[in-house]
């Protein structure tokens, strides 16, 4: 066979995929695979859903595309609305995209821009946590702290002002409120010494992704934070490409905090991996200053477009009318349990952490020191390799020196139903009892 054209990745070349239905894939060998990381978090109402390709077959019968400067389309301002909605007006402004990094950079220009519109141009660079992942175009990549994503790039890029996040794993323990104080006093001591007229906004996960295996953030962070870009006249962007629409149990993950952004970036789980769309959120006032100043200078010739959006409103009729978010709560409980469960079996699972269905898994050599296996043992691949022999797919990222150990996520489809849930967890166990036994053949050597 000759070799592919692609190149994506290096590695094994990949088995190709035949067909999916709900939570389960099939290659071309007939090997089923459980989805239990959505793909890339992305595949959010399983495979094969009936009524969004209904919705989607229906709008392909109307008009595919529009531009958007040409016609206005009413799935574009329904989905608008009801994003809107979803935010209860707190963001009242939306403006379509493709991707998560497309997301991220609109709402960095947008910042950007209304700084500009309302006087303060000197407003030059932006606040992002180490680590972090915002998206791989160039400005996303600027607020990115994700070291070997950064360092090709690292003489071309602007990057951002980068802080540590808290970090309740290796440095909160029995007091994460002062752990959390000390955090936003590091972060305060680097803003006041860049100047803080300087900043345009700050960016952050409110539940990290893969960058850090889904670590979380915490109440009094995100209230720190917003405090912090109130007193500087700073912005607060979320990026919830990961965590909106559902992933973590609420609409978007900032509603379990009661902390509100002044931009919000969303994708992945609002196309659900049936069309690419996203979003920007914004704050009413925003959108209004850069629009009286001429507009925004910024738009992606697909964004908004009536497929996309007719895609994005039937996702989330489905999921309201499923109730999905009910489930997100009973099934992640689930997961946590037997998460937790396994974690208690396996000395070298150092920390299980998550929120709704995005659950982490840290890997680390020694359970008492939290130190991480070498990076060049490439343990993340392992686990990742093994599960998939089992059958079961996970989404996983090496270690990062210092800052996190091998991680994976465990991310199904929000629509997993409890024996799907039991099943990932055995064919998980079975990697898991695999892996182990290498762990232990490699340490007693
Ligand atoms: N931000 C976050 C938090 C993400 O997880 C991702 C994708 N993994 C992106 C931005 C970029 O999204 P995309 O790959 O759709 O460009």
């Amino acid at each position: 066979m000759a070799p592919s054209p692609l190149f994506y990745q290096a590695g094994p070349a990949l088995p190709e995929v035949s067909h999916a239905k709900g939570v389960y894939l099939w290659d071309d060998t007939g090997k089923q695979y459980l989805d239990g990381c959505s793909g890339a978090i992305a595949c959010n109402l399983g495979h094969g859903r009936d009524d969004i390709r209904d919705a989607m077959l229906a709008q392909l019968d109307r008009v595919a595309f529009t531009y958007r400067t040409q016609f206005e389309s009413a799935p574009a301002v329904a989905l608008a609305e009801t994003l809107v909605t979803l935010t209860h007006r707190q963001l009242e402004k939306v403006f379509f995209v493709s991707s998560g990094s497309e997301a991220v950079e609109s709402a960095l220009k947008l910042a950007r821009q209304y700084f500009v519109a309302s006087g303060e141009p000197q407003r030059q660079r932006f606040v992002s946590l180490r680590p972090s992942y915002h998206g791989s175009t160039l400005g996303a990549l600027g607020v990115t702290g994700y070291e070997p994503l950064e360092a090709p790039f690292a003489d071309i890029t602007t990057a951002s002002l980068k802080v540590p996040g808290p970090d309740f794993y290796r440095h909160g323990d029995a007091d994460d409120a002062w752990h959390v104080t000390r955090v936003l006093e590091e972060t305060r001591a680097t803003i006041e010494a860049a100047g803080p007229e300087t900043i345009i906004a700050f960016v952050l996960e409110p539940v990290g992704g893969a960058s850090t295996g889904a670590r979380l953030l915490d109440r009094r962070y995100l209230e720190g934070i917003r405090a912090l870009c109130d007193e500087f006249g700073c912005l607060l962007i979320l990026d919830e490409v990961l965590t909106g629409v559902g992933r973590t149990g609420a609409w978007f993950a900032y509603q379990h905090y009661g902390v509100t952004p002044d931009l919000l970036a969303t994708a992945k789980g609002l196309g659900a991996g049936y069309y690419p769309v996203g979003a920007v959120l914004s704050r009413a006032d925003i959108v209004e200053t850069v629009m009286a100043s001429g507009g925004f200078q910024h738009g992606h010739t697909y964004a908004g477009n009536p497929l996309a959006c007719a895609t994005g409103l039937a996702v989330i009729d489905a999921m309201q009318r499923e109730h999905v978010l009910d489930n997100v709560a009973a099934r992640g409980h689930e997961l946590k349990e037997g998460l937790q469960a396994l974690k208690a079996r396996f000395p070298w699972v150092g920390d299980v952490r998550g929120l709704g269905l995005l659950w982490g898994v840290e890997l680390v050599a020694d359970a008492t020191t939290k130190a991480p296996f070498p990076a060049e043992q490439n343990r993340f691949a392992r686990i990742t390799a093994l599960a998939r022999e089992e059958g079961l797919l996970i989404y996983p990222r090496r270690t990062l020196n210092g800052v996190a150990g091998d991680h994976f996520l465990v991310t199904p489809p929000l629509t997993i139903n409890a024996a799907d849930t039991a099943e990932l967890l055995v064919r998980l166990e079975r990697a898991m009892l695999r892996f182990d036994r290498e762990v232990t053949a490699s340490t007693a050597k």
